[in-house]
């Protein structure tokens, strides 16, 4: 069996490129400590691993956005603190007790439910813009009041902090006029994701929470290339060809026939396909790499495997690169974003694990 049909469709994390991306991210950082976001199972690159290799690197915390993605760290040994960033209702606060994971407060009605819950620790998230989670401003006070000596930090997140730097500054003002109202002793202040850490330095505060940095992404999608920031993606997805045939002028592949061959040509079976993760939005516009060429998917992209356009000398067992480097080719995570309508973030995290083996070097 040659090596690359172990598993059908594999995902190899580069560990040693989150190490790097977070010791590069915590020099920009200067000072602040660094709460990697390691919510959704790394955004898809599994996250027990990733979180130690986080913290091995320099990571301060962690952050998670269920009990049960906190819970699943503690179990795989993580000690760092965790924060889930989002609303838990109370038998999931018990569950962040048992597991000393520190919740969001982001209402005053889910300060008194964190409240309930005596020795749960707790941040205080603002809504500065975002309108999502958050305490409104006025509301800072009141909410400090009820969560009393439970509360630990006091953060707010932003909208477009990879492509609107006013928007940006405008909420790093309203949360400085929200922290100039308080006492902040012994409460760890943050507020930058990725794109705020890498271009709006004035809202590194204490701490910088970076998700899609950690993982060698771009934040702003296909409009920068992440080596720019001294980033190292840590994804490649590998398969291999399963099958090759001959398509003869005019003949069509995989379902509704949408390509249709216009000379004679060959067509590689590789079984990746939406269910894996590998978006059916893709269909007729992504690439992949073969014997180091950039091969075109052909048609739609069916839920167990899909067909991309080669030449004579593709041969059965060939690995297939969907996300990574061959030689001097590479087909990125926001490559295929763009091409499939989406985010490097969703295709990444929308990695079928129960599919896609992950193997970690
Ligand atoms: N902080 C919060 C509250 C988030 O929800 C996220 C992710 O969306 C992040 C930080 C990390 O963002 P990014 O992956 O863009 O760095």
């Amino acid at each position: 069996v040659p090596p690359a049909t172990r598993s059908r469709t594999r995902a190899e994390i580069d560990l040693g490129a989150v190490r790097h991306n977070v010791r590069a991210l915590k020099s920009r950082a200067n000072d602040a400590r660094l709460m990697a976001v390691v919510k959704a199972d790394a955004y898809g690159h599994g996250a027990a691993p990733v979180a130690r290799a986080a913290v091995e690197a320099g990571a301060d915390s962690l952050a998670v956005v269920t009990a049960e993605e906190g819970a699943e760290l503690r179990r795989a040994g993580l000690k760092a603190p965790i924060l889930v960033f989002t609303d838990l209702l109370p038998d999931k606060l018990l569950l962040a007790r048992q597991h000393r994971l520190a919740v969001t407060a982001h209402s005053v009605e889910s300060a008194k439910r964190v409240s309930s819950v005596p020795d749960l620790r707790a941040h205080l998230k603002v809504n500065t813009g975002m309108n999502r989670w958050g305490v409104e401003p006025a509301e800072v006070g009141e909410a400090r009041g009820i969560l009393g000596g439970q509360l630990a930090g006091i953060y707010t997140h932003f909208a477009s902090a990879d492509s609107d730097a006013e928007t940006t500054r405008l909420q790093t003002e309203r949360f400085g006029a929200v922290l100039a109202d308080q006492p902040l002793g012994g409460l760890l202040v943050h507020a930058a994701n990725s794109a705020a850490l890498l271009w709006h330095p004035a809202s590194h505060y204490g701490c910088v929470r970076p998700g899609i940095a950690v993982y060698g992404l771009h934040p702003a999608g296909d409009k920068g290339d992440p080596a720019e920031e001294d980033l190292r993606p840590a994804m490649s997805l590998k398969s291999y060809v399963a099958g090759v045939r001959r398509l003869s002028p005019g003949e069509g592949v995989s379902y509704g026939l949408t390509f249709r061959a216009g000379e004679a040509t060959f067509a590689a079976i590789v079984p990746v396909g939406y269910a894996e993760g590998y978006r059916r939005s893709l269909s007729g516009a992504a690439y992949a790499l073969i014997r180091g060429a950039r091969r075109p998917l052909l048609g739609r992209v069916t839920m167990d495997a899909c067909i991309f356009g080669v030449d004579g000398g593709v041969e059965v067992g060939d690995e297939v690169a969907l996300v990574g480097e061959q030689g001097a080719e590479k087909v990125s995570a926001e490559e295929l974003g763009r091409l499939g309508g989406t985010i490097n973030y969703e295709i990444t995290t929308g990695i079928n694990p129960r599919r896609v083996e992950r193997s970690y070097t």
